[in-house]
């Protein structure tokens, strides 16, 4: 394959930057652009040895470097490849680059890099999908679940269906193919309920895929509750800094303010909304249809009374808008004596919190809550094995013929028609892992991709 060559760091300023060469001639490019100090030749640097010298372009020298050469097909792309690590100037590494592509390297695409140790059998679709993830990682449980599928958690798991599939589909052809040996009749009920293990698998693939997308986009939270009960205070505090106006005036939060919170492992995308109450002024009665708005489409709503006085019309006009089992019921003030009635919500709410938004205190009840509401035990962060619409299509796909499949049988029609809809679920699977696969679709997944990866 051509020779490809990128700087592989941030376009920014730092201690090191690399320049990444990896292609046929990489080691090639190398040893035009770089010279060691001990007089040792480029060329017969085993893999995975560093040596110490200068870059140079044409006899012009550029910077001391550190030169580490990787052999086929032990390293990151499967092809020959040649890092150097130079001081981290813009200016130098840039140099650096253009002296590869002068010296017999072509400029690496998006995700050039990753695209080939693809295409070289390093790793399988999945797997290059979920170096993007590791890269965009912004906490734990999202690293957890970008490790888990760099590991082949998504691949292994799509094989073992897949792998049942053939077996069943070889099954079906060698009976259908050759009616007069003395095959076994492959029996409508075996057939069933090995597809319907597949399905099971199957689906429990698709479902774990929301558990993902909570932690990947986050939770839609809202705050909501009557003017001045603390809600702009409450989102400052969980946001961390002053973003919503905070004020004692009633109905000064008119718009939706929005931010993404992070509570442990969690990722809120959390809702300011105006004071939900009845009101003669048609700006603010805007911003109170907005909230409810806000309200019914949120994932979870945190519902904010203040424990200092008692629950009041706009109070209870609230409560009936609002679900046990996405809500949570905030007491908040509970720096000043308790006034409200607390066994109204008791009733209404399985969630119920105690917090001072003011001297923010009871906030990781929020969290515990939110926890249980969503159902994220740990243990999902390593089970999530479906990280994107591609590849939940892929399966849902699967899952659709194997579905058609299974009534086929049930309605006593040929195992022809049966063997078609087997094949097309097989050929989603192979896709999802990326051994039988278009250009697009492959064009489609490392355009996400960085430069240099
Ligand atoms: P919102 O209308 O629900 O957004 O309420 P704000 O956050 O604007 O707060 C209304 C008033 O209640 C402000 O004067 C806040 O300082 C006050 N407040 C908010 N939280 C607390 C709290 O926990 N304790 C006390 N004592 N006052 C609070
Ligand atoms: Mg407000």
């Amino acid at each position: 394959m051509s020779t490809v060559a990128a700087i592989s760091t941030p376009n920014a300023v730092g201690g090191i930057a690399v320049i990444r060469i990896s292609g046929d001639d990489a080691i090639g490019v190398a040893e035009r652009i770089f010279t060691p100090f001990r007089g040792k030749n480029v060329g017969d640097m085993n893999g995975y040895t560093c040596a110490y010298g200068t870059a140079h372009d044409s006899g012009e020298r550029i910077d001391d470097c550190i030169l580490t050469v990787f052999r086929a097909p032990h390293s990151y792309t499967g092809e020959d490849t040649a890092e150097i690590s130079c001081h981290g100037g813009l200016f130098v590494s840039r140099k650096i680059l253009q002296a590869a592509l002068r010296h017999g390297a072509v400029t690496a695409e998006a995700g050039e890099f990753t695209r080939r140790a693809f295409l070289n059998g390093k790793i399988d679709l999945t797997q290059a999908e979920s170096v993007m993830d590791i890269i965009s990682a912004k906490g734990d449980a999202e690293l957890k679940m970008a490790e888990n599928l760099r590991s082949g958690a998504a691949f292994r798991a799509a094989k073992k269906c897949s792998d049942s599939l053939l077996r069943i589909l070889s099954g079906l052809a060698a009976w259908t193919d050759y009616p007069d040996e003395d095959i076994p009749e492959v029996e409508p009920d075996n057939l069933l309920s090995e597809l319907l293990k597949i399905k099971n698998d199957l689906f429990s693939l698709v479902k774990n895929y929301d558990s993902g997308r909570i932690i990947r986009e986050g939770v839609s939270t809202a705050i909501v509750g009557r003017p001045n009960v603390g809600k702009s205070t409450l989102f400052n505090c969980l946001s961390g800094f002053q973003r919503s106006i905070v004020t004692d005036i009633a109905g000064t939060t008119r718009d939706v303010i929005e931010e993404t919170v992070r509570l442990g492992d969690i990722t809120l995308r959390l809702a300011d909304t105006a004071g939900i109450h009845l009101t003669d002024d048609v700006v603010e009665e805007i911003g109170v249809e907005i909230a409810r708005k806000t309200l019914e489409s949120a994932e979870i709503v945190i519902a904010v009374f203040d424990g200092s006085c008692p629950l009041t019309t706009d109070d209870f006009e609230l409560i009936s808008r609002l679900k046990s089992e996405n809500s949570i019921a905030v007491i908040n003030k509970t720096d000043k004596n308790i006034a409200l009635n607390e066994e109204v919500l008791k009733k209404h709410f399985i969630h119920i919190v105690y917090i001072s938004a003011k001297e923010n205190t009871g906030i990781n009840n929020i969290q515990t809550a939110v926890s249980e509401i969503i159902g994220l035990r740990p243990e999902i962060f390593s089970t999530v094995t479906v990280a994107n619409e591609r590849q939940k299509m892929c399966i849902e796909n699967a899952l659709d013929s194997v579905n058609q499949a299974v009534n086929a049988i049930e309605c006593g029609e040929l195992l022809d028609a049966v063997n078609v809809l087997l094949d097309d679920a097989e050929q989603k699977l192979l896709e999802l892992t990326g051994e039988k696969i278009t250009d697009a679709v492959v064009d489609e997944v490392f355009s996400r991709f960085c430069v240099g990866k």
